[in-house]
């Protein structure tokens, strides 16, 4: 499932395609994702032009000149690819495969200096969805979201705040979305391990009397910022490597220190741990049983 750094590196592969290009004419191949498409969403889209690709969390946010939001969630299995030329796959990752049957939305768009492209959004799994509002406000899926893990408002300070007096194994704190937006599974590990700290440690122990954040806490801020970053750039590095390369492979052959590698050596130097798995709330967790505490 695409966490917050794939959806980040799609965001950067599209932005110089998509913005400042016109919607000319939207196709739907049927009528629903995970949702239907909402009641107007291709009269919404025809004739505006993308003023700007952003995300928010894992939502990707294509800004339309008459001030409504196209909003696009890839789910699992999501990828958005261009028709027209040898760079196939400006948004894949995970297995690669040309199956038209799964392209769901055709998107055919004029772009002022590279002319007209045609962008497919093609989903196996259908637990994507789209969404159409006209102010970040009337959407529900941006409604109670917390700060944005790479933007300023995320801090040891703000996070002590929200985890002060609570009892909650640390890991399923970070997992709230209104603590940090966008994180998931993958790097609520790597985060963890990354900063020492137990993902069943209560999150109130990383809180001082005070309410200050203790030093480990503000390790492990560090640390989801730079587990975070280091992903989007291994992305994007992987992303000039496709336009070269013609596809091949998947997007993310990002090196994980502890997600999905029970049984194996623990990558912190000096370290003797073995990484063990655990299951928290229905999910795994994985850790390294020496360097986390
Ligand atoms: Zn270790």
């Amino acid at each position: 499932m695409p966490e917050l750094p794939e959806v980040e590196t799609v965001r950067r592969g599209l932005a110089p395609y998509l913005e400042g290009a016109t919607i000319d004419k939207v196709t739907l191949n049927r009528k629903d994702l995970r949702f239907p498409f909402p009641k107007g969403f291709i009269k919404a889209l025809e004739g505006q032009t993308i003023t700007s690709v952003g995300r928010r969390a894992k939502y990707l946010l294509f800004r339309l000149s008459s001030g409504k939001t196209w909003l696009g969630h890839l789910g699992m299995t999501g990828a958005f690819r261009f028709a027209d030329f040898r760079f196939k796959e400006p948004s894949r990752y995970y297995e690669p495969g040309e199956n038209i049957k799964h392209d769901h939305v055709v998107v055919h768009l004029t772009h002022p200096s590279r002319g007209k492209l045609t962008l497919v959004y093609s989903d196996a799994r259908r637990f994507g969805f789209m969404e159409v509002f006209a102010r970040d406000e009337d959407s529900p899926y941006l409604q109670g979201l917390g700060p944005e893990p790479l933007g300023n408002e995320f801090n040891a300070a703000e996070m002590a705040a929200r985890f002060r007096g609570k009892s909650a194994p640390i890991k399923a704190a970070l997992l709230d979305q209104r603590v940090v937006a966008g994180l998931g599974n993958i790097y609520v590990s790597e985060a963890l391990h990354r900063a020492h700290i137990r993902p069943t440690v209560p999150a109130k122990n990383l809180v001082l009397k005070s309410g200050k954040p203790s030093t480990r806490l503000d390790l492990l801020a560090d640390g989801v910022r730079a587990v975070l970053t280091e992903a989007i750039e291994a992305g994007g590095s992987t992303l000039r490597d496709f336009r070269d390369a013609d596809g091949g492979s998947g997007y993310f052959q990002h090196r994980f220190a502890v997600y999905d590698r029970e049984g194996e050596p623990c990558p912190t130097p000096g370290c003797t741990g073995t990484i063990r798995r655990i299951v928290q709330s229905g999910r795994s967790s994985f850790f390294c049983p020496v360097c986390q505490h």
